[in-house]
């Protein structure tokens, strides 16, 4: 595979061409952003570990039957990915109703709903990715109601696997945001963009400690020695 030109220059990730039309390379940064990209930090090594422990979790979700747009390793910070449409929305799994939602719906942060909630929010940075339902996905055209069913159920099989997976770790997932695209080869919706501390509410199961970017959000140290922590568990599996 040759990595060509890039196509795609984020805060947080590059995305680069290859010489295969349906495929590209994700290459993650160490730049962490937090509440609407206002906070912003650099971690040396962080987007060494989101690399991995994404690497690990998507791989995981193929092996069980959940297409996502994963591939392979290709670099110690870069991924070969299928090419995909991005579809503009944010599906988050939430077992327990923590952040936003819990400011939202005036619950402690860590609220242990009875169900499990799944939402949607249209990611636009202008807008300040506003939660919105099906309805309003489909009025903007952003996808169709078939397409909208398949992300909420893809979600939902998704977050009980890694939940089971994380469990076996000592680790809680209490929520985690997918983003989905459309493959360019089949059209087929997968899970595109990285599953990671980054993008996931994880607490370690014995001491409560948070393991995810919280730890920034939240001022509580540096997220590299959480993140290190939450990948050493994941590769004592052997998944
Ligand atoms: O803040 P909120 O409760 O909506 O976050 C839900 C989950 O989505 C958290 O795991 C958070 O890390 C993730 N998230 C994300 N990217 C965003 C907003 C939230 O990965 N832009």
């Amino acid at each position: 595979m040759i990595k060509k030109q890039l196509v795609f220059d984020g805060n947080e990730k590059q995305v680069f061409a290859t010489d295969d039309p349906d495929k590209v390379i994700f290459r993650y940064k160490d730049v962490t952003l937090a509440y609407d990209s206002i906070k912003r930090a650099r971690f040396d090594g962080k987007g060494v570990l989101t690399n991995k422990i994404s690497a690990i979790l998507l791989g995981y979700l193929n092996k069980n039957g959940i297409s996502t747009h994963f591939l392979e390793d290709v670099g110690e910070r870069e991924q070969l990915c299928r090419k995909i449409e991005i579809i503009p929305l944010e599906v988050t799994w939430r077992r327990r109703i923590a952040g936003t939602l819990a400011t939202l719906l005036g619950v402690d942060d860590g609220y242990p709903a009875p169900n499990t909630v799944v939402d949607l929010q249209y990611n636009n940075d202008e807008l300040g990715d506003p939660v919105i339902n099906e309805h309003h996905a489909v009025a903007l055209g952003l996808a169709d109601y078939g397409e909208i069913e398949k992300m909420f159920s893809v979600a939902r099989r998704a977050g009980d696997l890694l939940e089971a997976l994380l469990h076996r770790a000592g680790i809680e997932l209490v929520d985690m945001k997918l983003e989905f695209g459309r493959a360019s080869d089949n059209g087929e919706i997968i899970i595109s963009d990285e599953i990671s501390p980054d993008t996931c509410r994880l607490w370690d199961e014995s001491t409560g400690e948070r393991l995810d970017k919280d730890r920034f959000r939240l001022d509580l140290s540096d997220v590299v020695s959480s993140y290190r922590i939450v990948l050493e568990r994941l590769e004592k599996l052997k998944i």
